[in-house]
C-alpha cells in the first residue's frame, strides 16, 4: 500500500502515467526523476542511481589504491543498497578494499533478523565481515543500558552506535567510513539541526577527519532519496521485509520526517536545497569551524567537541 501510493508520486508532485514509456528506451517507467525531467525503467533507473553514487564518490577523491573502505552493515534497506552498490564500484578500482562492519546493539526480536541479513549479503558478495556487540564495547546491551530511560534511546543508541563502528574500523585499518544515510536522513538532520539551535551539530563536517585521531566518515546515499533506495532494492529484487527497530524514532525526528515529506512532495527539491543551505553555511565558517572544535576526551582520549566525548557523557550518567 506504502508502494502503490509512494510510487504514484515518485519524483515529483505528477503521477506517473502509464502510456509513457522510459526516456531512454521506451520500457514501463519505474520512476519520474525531476532534474533533469525524465522517466526511467527499471534497468536504467538502476544504472542512474549507481552512476549518481559513483559521481559522489569520485567527488571526494575516494577509490585510489590503498583504501579501504568499512561500510556501516545494519543490514537494513539502507547499508544493504550501500555495500551492493559499493561492492560494484570497487570491483573496477584496484588496491581499493571493502569491508563491513555491523554494531549488534542487543536490542531483542529485532537485530537477530537484521544480523542475520548482514552475514547473508557479506557472505554472498565475499566481503570481509565483523560483528562488534554494545556488550563486549560497554559492557551491557542497549535493552540494558535503557532500563531506565527509554525515551533518549535513539541518542543514547546513536552515540554508541558511531563509537563502535570507529573502534571496530580502526582495528580493520579501515581509512574511510561509509555509513547508509540517504537524502531524506540528511535533510531530517539538517532541519532538527536547526530546530534544537545546535549550530556545532549543523557545522561540523566529519567528512573530513583529523590526522592520526579520526577516520573520515562518508556517506554515498545521500544523493540517493529513501523512495530512490525502496524502488532499487525492489526492481533488483534485493528487498527483503526486515523488522523496524522497536524503540523507533525519537518525537522530534518523527514530526520533521512527516513535514518535510510534505514540503517535497508540494515543492519538489526541498531536500537538497536544505542540504545546499547547510553547506553554504559550513563553506561560509570554514576557517572558525575546522580548527579547535574538536579535542580529545579527558577520559577515554577518544575525539570529542568537549572535554567529555558524548559516549562518557552517555554512559556516565
Ligand atoms: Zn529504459
Ligand atoms: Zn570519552
Amino acid at each position: 500500500m506504502y508502494w502503490q501510493k509512494e510510487r504514484m508520486n515518485f519524483g515529483s508532485s505528477r503521477s506517473l502515467m502509464a502510456d509513457e514509456g522510459c526516456s531512454l528506451c521506451g520500457k514501463p517507467p519505474v520512476a519520474r526523476l525531476i532534474d533533469p525531467e525524465r522517466r526511467l525503467c527499471a534497468e536504467h533507473f538502476v544504472e542512474d542511481c549507481a552512476a549518481r553514487v559513483k559521481a559522489g564518490i569520485m567527488e571526494a577523491g575516494l577509490l585510489a589504491p590503498g583504501d579501504r573502505i568499512a561500510v556501516g552493515l545494519s543490514g537494513g534497506k539502507d547499508s544493504t543498497l550501500l555495500l551492493i552498490l559499493l561492492h560494484g564500484i570497487v570491483s573496477s578500482c584496484t588496491g581499493v578494499h571493502l569491508i563491513a562492519i555491523t554494531v549488534d546493539e542487543g536490542i531483542a526480536g529485532y537485530r537477530e533478523e537484521t544480523v542475520a541479513a548482514a552475514v547473508d549479503l557479506t557472505t554472498r558478495l565475499g566481503i570481509e565481515h565483523r560483528i562488534v556487540s554494545f556488550s563486549d564495547l560497554f559492557g551491557a546491551d542497549l535493552d540494558v543500558l535503557l532500563s531506565d530511560r527509554e525515551a533518549e534511546a535513539c541518542t543514547v543508541c546513536g552515540v554508541l552506535r558511531r563509537r563502535a563502528l570507529a573502534v571496530a574500523a580502526a582495528e580493520m585499518g579501515a581509512t574511510h567510513i561509509a555509513t547508509g544515510h540517504n537524502l531524506d536522513d540528511e535533510a531530517q538532520s539538517v532541519l532538527m539541526n536547526v530546530l534544537r539551535g545546535d549550530l556545532s551539530k549543523l557545522l561540523l563536517d566529519t567528512s573530513e577527519g583529523l590526522p592520526d585521531c579520526f577516520i573520515p566518515r562518508i556517506k554515498p546515499l545521500s544523493v540517493l532519496s529513501e523512495k530512490e533506495i525502496t524502488t532499487y532494492l525492489l526492481v533488483s529484487g534485493a528487498y527483503t521485509d526486515l523488522p523496524e527497530c522497536p524503540y523507533a524514532g525519537g518525537a522530534l525526528r518523527g514530526e520533521v520526517r512527516g513535514m518535510l515529506a510534505d514540503l517535497e512532495f508540494r515543492y519538489p527539491g526541498t531536500r537538497w536545497r536544505l542540504i545546499r543551505s547547510r553547506d553554504q553555511v559550513r563553506n561560509l565558517l570554514a576557517e572558525e569551524v575546522s580548527q579547535g572544535v574538536l579535542q580529545r576526551c579527558v577520559r577515554c582520549g577518544e575525539v570529542s567537541s568537549g572535554e567529555l566525548c558524548s559516549v562518557c557523557r552517555v554512559l556516565g550518567r
